[in-house]
């Protein structure tokens, strides 16, 4: 099945349990738009290039779409279909004002110069400006896009509006109208999530053991928050291994060895392992921070963690996640547990739309709260129906879009 056809079973399972209206049902396995767009690009030695490029927008009853851009060689329109779906569920089950969206551009960005990538996230912004706007859709970063050409495309925007306009995408560097917290924001909302989750199971912080699998802006961001609250990095991986230390880790060591090395492996005082092994370790916490479909029927049963944090988008099966349930892991679903990113990103848009900017300590109180709230708000649902916490996250979600496509007559 491709990543859409996923999206859609996924709605089809919760839509059965809440018996959802057939009429909306309809309306939501598919999304409202797709825009697909020819890009040509002149590359440095003269010739020109075309990328295909999409831009998908779900539903918009509860606000304007907003979701990442990504550029990699293996984005296709069912993907990005897929995510501007999920990015709908998850706007709902954080309840910020928003509907879902996702762009892509198929190019592999590491073979481009500067330039070329410059002329590329121009291009992309005047093909899909027609559908883009802060009153209709704001894209932000995704898979291999950054705070740099999230600036080059709010200034291709700008330029072709005539006027400066930071408010149609997020993720900008902070001099160009971007959010105090944003770079950390999806760790930081994903511990506020794991902090209630450790409550609810009476679990302290202080020492409880965490592995984390990917060490980039999620997992890194996310090891460096757990340390500093008291928690026990025991083992962290990137794409090349993993590394184990039962007496813990210090996160800004790693980090400073990783870039030194290209890789967290073969660090001091530590036994080398493989990404395999670190999802099965004996920790009180996991954290899937890097790649899809990670836990799977296979290794499901082995997995010995008593929560599971996924920072990661789609890292547990639906095979995987019923094993887990009848396990008794607790599983923070990506669609809650990484929302942070885009609630700091929904601040950003706020801020630049009054054009008064916050300190870093007003955007993580607010992020907490959010945050905070939903666990506890799906923690309830899920010991209501005696159900797992992602088709809790699920129930909540496409209730709250439901219930705005009837009160504006849509159905
Ligand atoms: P990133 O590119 O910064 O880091 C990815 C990390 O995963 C790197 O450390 C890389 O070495 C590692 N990795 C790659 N292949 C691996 C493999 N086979 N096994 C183990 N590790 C591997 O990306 P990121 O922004 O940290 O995103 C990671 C996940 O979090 C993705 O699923 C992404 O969709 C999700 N996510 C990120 C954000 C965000 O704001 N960064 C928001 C929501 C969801």
């Amino acid at each position: 099945m491709n990543p859409f056809e996923n999206a859609q079973v996924q709605l089809k399972k919760a839509a059965d349990l809440m018996k959802l209206d057939k009429n909306i049902y309809e309306i939501l396995k598919q999304p409202q738009r797709i825009l697909e767009v020819n890009i040509p690009v002149k590359m440095d030695d003269g010739t020109i290039k075309v990328f295909k490029g999409f831009r998908s927008q779900h539903n918009n009853s509860r606000g304007p779409t907003k979701g990442g851009i990504r550029f990699h060689p293996d984005v296709s329109k069912e993907e990005v279909m897929a995510l501007s779906m999920w990015m709908t569920w998850k706007c709902a089950a954080v309840n910020i004002p928003y509907g879902g969206g996702k762009g892509g551009v198929i190019v592999n960005s590491h073979e481009l110069s500067e330039k070329e990538l410059e002329k590329l996230s121009r291009n992309y912004i005047e093909a899909i400006k027609p559908i883009i706007g802060p009153s209709k859709d704001i894209p932000a970063p995704d898979v291999y896009t950054n705070p740099k050409i999230m600036a080059w495309m709010m200034d291709e925007f700008s330029r072709l509006e005539g006027f400066h306009n930071p408010a149609v995408i997020t993720g900008k560097p902070i001099e160009v109208g971007g959010s105090q917290g944003r770079g950390f924001s999806t760790a930081q909302g994903g511990v506020y999530t794991l902090n209630e989750a450790m409550k609810k199971l009476g679990i302290e912080k202080k020492d409880t053991t965490v592995a984390i699998q990917g060490y980039g802006n999620a997992g890194y961001f996310a090891a460096k928050i757990l340390y500093e609250q008291g928690y026990k990095i025991v083992a962290v991986s990137d794409s090349k291994g993993g590394i184990y230390s039962e007496m813990g880790l210090d996160p800004e060591k790693v980090f400073s060895h990783k870039k030194k090395t290209g890789s967290v492996k073969n660090f001091q005082d530590t036994k080398n392992i493989t990404n395999e092994d670190i999802l099965e370790l004996k920790t009180a916490v996991l954290v899937p921070a890097a790649l899809e479909n990670q836990i799977t029927k296979e290794n499901a049963s082995k997995i010995q963690a008593k929560i599971i944090l996924e920072l990661a988008n789609g890292p547990t099966t639906p095979e995987a996640d019923e094993m887990l349930f009848k396990d008794k892991v607790l599983v923070i679903p990506d669609i809650l547990a990484n929302a942070g990113g885009v609630v700091v990103s929904y601040f950003e848009w706020v801020q630049n739309l009054m054009n008064y900017y916050w300190t870093e300590e007003e955007v993580l109180g607010k992020l907490k709260k959010i945050m905070a709230d939903s666990f506890n708000q799906i923690y309830k649902i899920q010991q209501k129906y005696k159900i797992d916490m992602r088709t809790a996250t699920y129930i909540s979600a496409v209730s709250r879009v439901a219930s705005a496509m009837k009160h504006r007559g849509h159905t």
